[in-house]
């Protein structure tokens, strides 16, 4: 009888491509998944009703996936520092496997699981990496020091070959009727709903649940939007984005498909121009991959700002200016219209993340903190690092090397949804209003009364003007 590899799946739900999967398959046939519902990340008071929806789908999909592979995935609701290494007992497990993370929750939770199957004699795959392309200990400056820029990060990231796709979970043993009764006892239960866990989402999903969506969403992406990214990412009216990030969260899809997929289209292309904007879309899958190890190698950051003149910044307190943030109702058409978007169907455009977050922090004077956490509490694909670098670099809290960076709402609006169709779609009662007035924001209070749309709460001249104020401040003489 073959020995049983428990696989931990985490962030990686799938069976293709999947490294620590693959290694476990190499090892033994009898391969069984578990996924643990955890109650610390749960019962945390940032979790998005979409988020859990879509992961709960995920699991759906990866059970039917399992079950053709002739194995099963298992569904513990425990923590996991307990259940994992008491579910492998149970069962006369030889190991489990699963891939590394790179948060500070999930390095601390994997050392007490490492601590407690090291005391049983169970095996353990160590310092496996399967999110990221390149393992951040392979991502260092010549003086062997993480990256804090992105700019050399991408040089020394690109020039790195890539690893290829690994092999998919196939004719696998799964558990015995006696172990399933085993399982059982030992805490397994049946994959409960999003609803059954307290989420209620009853939208649609921007992107359907599963490795084979996600699979079939990057195809339709390199085949038509990846070749002309460059532009049309910046306009939040056009579906010009790849809307995998949930995908890529979840691991829905791996990161070595996803690579070489843009590797086919970028050989089969053409022309310069078409490379380049394949280039552009690697870069923000680089983004992606700076922040995770960003925040491997600083876990600091999870915590707050990286720039010592944001630790104690003067940020204001004021409930009123944040709930009208969180609601879209700032009386700023394009901030009202991306917070309108995310509040309604869970994802954001990214240009317009850019543009609330700075308004939020830079107009409202708010704590990025804040922001950072509504984003969590309502984002398909909230996700630490991702969120964390993008509200630190729109705070100017973080890494980015450029000092303080404002966006005007007005003149971003002008550029990048020149013809109002992102703000009429999501501020229906401006619906009826001129272009001109869209984007400028100069709609008088009367227009604004008739139909119901709040009064600008700040002056963004005046406020800007006070937050540079604040920094000049902060930068002599740090408070605290
Ligand atoms: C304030 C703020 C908060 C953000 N919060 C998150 C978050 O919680 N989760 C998240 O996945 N992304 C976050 N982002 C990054 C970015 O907005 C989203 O990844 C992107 O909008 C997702 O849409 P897409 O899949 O169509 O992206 P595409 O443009 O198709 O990009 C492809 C993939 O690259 C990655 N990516 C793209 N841009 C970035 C970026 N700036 N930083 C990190 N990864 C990137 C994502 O995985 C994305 O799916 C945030 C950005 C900002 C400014």
């Amino acid at each position: 009888m073959s020995d049983l590899i428990l696989f931990w799946h985490r962030r990686d739900l799938r069976i293709s491509d999947n490294t620590g999967l693959a290694t476990a398959r190499q090892r033994s046939a009898k391969v069984v998944g578990v996924f643990c519902l955890d109650p610390n990340i749960l019962e945390r008071d940032d979790v998005a009703p979409v988020r859990v929806t879509y992961m709960i789908g995920c699991l759906q999909a990866l059970q039917k996936r399992y079950a053709q592979a002739g194995s099963q995935l298992l569904i513990l609701h425990a923590h996991p520092t307990q259940a994992i290494p008491a579910l492998a007992v149970a069962l006369g497990a030889k190991a489990v496997f699963w891939n590394w993370d790179v948060e500070p929750y999930s390095q601390e939770r994997d050392r007490t699981i490492i601590s407690a199957l090291k005391e049983k004699g169970i095996e353990f795959l160590e310092n496996n990496w399967d999110q990221v392309l390149h393992a951040p200990e392979d991502i260092r400056t010549g003086s062997n020091q993480p990256y804090t820029v992105y700019t050399p990060f991408w040089k020394n990231w690109i020039s790195k070959p890539k690893a290829e796709p690994v092999a998919t979970l196939e004719n696998a043993e799964g558990l015995t009727e006696k172990e399933k009764e085993i399982a059982k006892s030992a805490g397994v239960i049946a994959l409960p709903s999003a609803k059954d866990l307290g989420f209620v989402w009853d939208g649609e999903l921007i992107i359907a649940p599963g490795e084979q969506a996600a699979q079939e969403r990057l195809e339709e992406f390199c085949d038509r939007a990846i070749n002309e990214y460059q532009e049309q990412r910046n306009f939040p009216a056009v579906d010009g984005t790849s809307r995998l990030s949930a995908a890529l969260k979840f691991g829905a899809i791996g990161i070595r498909r996803v690579w070489q997929a843009t590797q086919q289209v970028w050989e089969n292309s053409r022309s310069e121009e078409t490379q380049s904007n394949i280039r552009t879309w690697q870069q923000e899958l680089a983004w992606r991959e700076f922040y995770q190890h960003a925040m491997y190698n600083f876990p600091e950051l999870a915590a707050g700002a990286y720039r010592d003149a944001f630790k104690n910044f003067p940020w204001e307190i004021n409930h009123e200016h944040f709930q009208a943030w969180c609601e879209g109702k700032t009386g700023y058409p394009i901030v009202d219209a991306a917070m309108r978007q995310m509040n309604e169907i869970g994802w954001m455009h990214n240009r317009c993340r850019m543009i609330v977050a700075s308004f939020l922090t830079k107009d409202l004077l708010i704590n990025p903190q804040m922001g950072e956490r509504y984003f969590m509490q309502k984002l398909i694909d909230g996700d630490l690092s991702a969120n964390n670098g993008g509200w630190q670099w729109s705070a100017s809290s973080g890494m980015d090397p450029k000092p303080v960076r404002i966006f005007n709402p007005a003149s971003q609006a002008q550029k990048f949804d020149p013809e109002a169709e992102y703000i009429r779609q999501w501020v229906p009662e401006l619906r009826s209003f001129d272009t001109e007035y869209l984007v400028t924001g100069k709609i008088t209070p009367l227009e604004r009364q008739a139909v119901g749309y709040p009064a600008p709460i700040v002056d963004h001249k005046l406020q800007q003007k006070m937050f540079k104020e604040r920094y000049q401040q902060q930068k002599v003489q740090p408070l605290g």
